[in-house]
């Protein structure tokens, strides 16, 4: 499910909350009420939620204005119960900018916790006894509020700083290693102990804390995912278009009947296809659009996408995982000199990458 609330826009990023952050606020106040709390500690504990999401996204920002003084641009800034999540539009890969942009965001948490130091102030607190600072943690101040603030943000800092991948104390240790090794094989080291920690999270998590094993999920499955990404990418360094396309591809004008199309989506195994005129391509036929006009006694250009990508033969691999899985291009039309050469898609990509795993193997 992708249902996320949209909060707006602050600097051109978008801040949008998971709707599984509602289950937060109703786990909140179901404990206090079979606690028997008033509405006064409820409310308490509802205000100390939003602001402790309030540092985090200020933590977010963190990461993603510095990024922005690289030229990485964020998409947006989501809000899940385990906290954010800021969404570039590219993965920095000089080490030296990702620690940068890595550090920035517990960096915001060390400063928040530092002004909360003076302002509560922090070490008056410690001053008092034992007893003391009991009685005064357990009434519903506003000084308590803040000293809580305090706690969490140094917390904060102090808990993104393990070094579990894709967590940033992970993505700190991948950019160190990243100055020695290369990259993929610093993002395998820094996964493998990313999934290790990960397990340890669940562990705990199962013994005292629920909401380390949606932590524990996340890094585990986070750090899979991102470290396949980094060593497909890497497979795919230095490779073009031409070497992966697909070849024998059929193609419509667009002055033919759909009914050619849906003949040919039976009878053979391509699904998308390229609408050409004179070499040049015109439109795109999907899968989807085929199967949703096929009773139709229509033309393929009335229903053809003519709003479309196209790559050449001698672009970069690289860029086309890009599209594929960032973009959500299903069918990219492949061109030389403006004319229609081949076509590359999901899976014929993957092929590519099965292929060239086997000959690093081999290596
Ligand atoms: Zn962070």
């Amino acid at each position: 499910m992708k249902a996320n609330l949209n909060l707006g826009s602050v600097f051109g990023i978008k801040i949008k909350v998971h709707w599984t952050f509602f289950f937060l606020f109703a786990w909140i106040v179901f404990g206090e009420l079979k606690r028997g709390g008033s509405t006064g500690r409820i409310l308490f504990n509802i205000a100390f939620v939003l602001a402790v999401f309030l540092c985090v996204v200020l933590h977010e920002f963190g990461h993603a204005l510095t990024a922005n003084r690289f030229g990485v641009k964020t998409e947006k800034i989501t809000l899940l119960p385990i906290g954010g999540m800021a969404r570039f539009d590219k993965i920095p890969e000089s080490p030296k900018q990702e620690i940068l942009i890595v550090i920035a965001g517990p960096l915001v948490n060390v400063a928040i916790a530092i002004l909360l130091y003076f302002i509560v102030p922090v070490h008056e607190l410690f001053n008092h006894s034992f007893t003391d600072t009991y009685e005064i943690f357990v009434s519903f101040t506003f000084q308590n509020f803040l000293f809580f603030l305090f706690i969490v943000n140094v917390g904060l800092a102090l808990f993104n700083m393990i070094p579990a991948f894709p967590m940033d104390g992970g993505r700190l240790l991948r950019a160190l290693l990243a100055l020695k090794m290369n990259r993929a094989k610093a993002t395998q080291i820094a996964a493998s102990l990313g999934q290790f920690i990960a397990v340890l999270f669940l562990l705990v998590g199962l013994l005292y804390n629920p909401f380390l094993i949606f932590i524990a999920l996340f890094v585990f499955l986070g750090a899979y995912g991102e470290n396949q990404m980094v060593q497909h990418m890497a497979l795919l360094k230095g490779h073009t278009v031409e070497e992966a396309m697909l070849l024998n591809i059929s193609t419509f004008n667009p002055k033919d009947s759909i009914d050619l199309i849906v003949n040919k989506l039976i009878s053979g195994t391509e699904i998308n296809f390229a609408v050409v005129e004179e070499g040049k391509v015109k439109g795109i036929l999907y899968h989807r659009q085929i199967i949703e006009n096929s009773n139709k006694n229509i033309l393929i250009e009335d229903v053809m996408d003519t709003n479309f990508k196209t790559v050449k033969n001698t672009d970069d691999l690289k860029s086309i995982y890009h599209l594929i899985y960032f973009e959500k291009q299903r069918f990219l039309p492949v061109v030389n000199q403006g004319k229609l050469v081949g076509a590359i898609d999901a899976i014929n990509l993957n092929e590519y990458i099965l292929l060239q795993s086997k000959l690093a193997y081999l290596k």
